[in-house]
Parts: C-alpha cells; sequence; structure tokens
C-alpha cells in the first residue's frame, strides 16, 4: 500500500487567505510552487500517493480565511491521507530575524518525528539556520486533520538571506522535504 502524502501549498493568490509578500516575493508563489516539486518527486515514486489542496497557481480555496483553511483539512481527512504537510514561508517585522522551523500539534507525537527528519533534511540541504520543531495547538491545519499533520514554514520572506533562498532554491527545498519523509519512513 502506498503511503498517502497530503500536500497543502499554504495561502490563496490574492486576498481570500492571502500569505506574506516582502522582498519582492508572495508566499502563496512559492509555497505553490514547492508543493508541484514536492509532488512530482512522490509521483515518480511508487511507494507513495499524493494530493495537493491547490492544484493550479490561480486557484482559490474558500471564501475566507477560515473556510480556506476548513477545506484543505477536509480534502485530507476526506481522503484519508496517512501525513499532512502544509507549505509555507514565515515573516517578521524584524528582518534580521530567519530560519526554517517546523510547527506540529504537541511534542512528542508522531508528527513531530516526521517534523524533525523533513527539518534535518532541509538544513542539510539547504543553508538555512535550523529554528527547530515546535508545537502550536492553535492551528486549525494541525489541530483537525485527522493523521499526523506538520506546518513547514520555509524560511523568512523578510529577511534578505532566507529570501534569496526562497527564490532560487524552491527545487531544493521540495527535494530536501521529500528526503526528509523517506528518512522518517526509513525508505532508502
Ligand atoms: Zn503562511
Amino acid at each position: 500500500m502506498a503511503v498517502k502524502i497530503f500536500i497543502d501549498q499554504g495561502h490563496n493568490p490574492g486576498s481570500i487567505n492571502g500569505g506574506a509578500a516582502a522582498n519582492g516575493l508572495e508566499e502563496a508563489t512559492i509555497n505553490y510552487q514547492v508543493g508541484i516539486y514536492l509532488m512530482n518527486f512522490l509521483q515518480n515514486d511508487t511507494r507513495f500517493a499524493v494530493m495537493s489542496s491547490r492544484v493550479s497557481s490561480t486557484q482559490v480555496l474558500g471564501t475566507n480565511s477560515a473556510t480556506s483553511l476548513q477545506e484543505r483539512v477536509a480534502m485530507a481527512n476526506t481522503w484519508r491521507a496517512d501525513y499532512f504537510i502544509s507549505i509555507h514561508c514565515n515573516a517578521n517585522a524584524n528582518p534580521l530575524i530567519r530560519g526554517s522551523e517546523v510547527y506540529v500539534y504537541q511534542i512528542p507525537s508522531t508528527a513531530a518525528m516526521l517534523a524533525r527528519a523533513v527539518l534535518d533534511a532541509i538544513t542539510s540541504e539547504i543553508a538555512i539556520p535550523d529554528n527547530q520543531v515546535r508545537a502550536n495547538p492553535n492551528l486549525l491545519v494541525l489541530r483537525a486533520t485527522a493523521m499526523p499533520a506538520i506546518l513547514v514554514e520555509l524560511g523568512y520572506l523578510t529577511n534578505s538571506e532566507d529570501a534569496a533562498l526562497l527564490r532560487t532554491k524552491q527545487f531544493q527545498f521540495a527535494y530536501a522535504i521529500y528526503q526528509g519523509i523517506l528518512h522518517y519512513l526509513n525508505l532508502p
């Protein structure tokens, strides 16, 4: 049986559940493209079945932030995904703050072990600081999903070094998430 991975490309283009923007980059666009790269890796690996929340770069899920998030969760729950991976980029008022971090509902958990493997893979593939796995019980996509769920904040759009990585290393970020999944599942 293939392992079912649900990829949620965070946010939408436009203002409904729109993402962050800084340094000439829009979060929803980066999330979408990294998700497509990740989906391609998983689709080319027969050990996996994969579904993504957004199937085109212009697609808008939901009619407000709440329903946008609910739709993503409902898709994954209805599909009975084994793992839920939400892809995001971070932002902060302080432009010096940078790095990758991965959120889970609680620590310790199955999700936290997957999150640690993904973060290890990202920080070995890309020269970006490791901001550790963090618990956030308030995020709907982590709280309402019926399967282990992680939310990957690839890096900070508001930091110039991270922004350069987010602009040029989208394929490598996706490859690293794929490698992290393989390591977590002990797959060669
Ligand atoms: Zn986001």
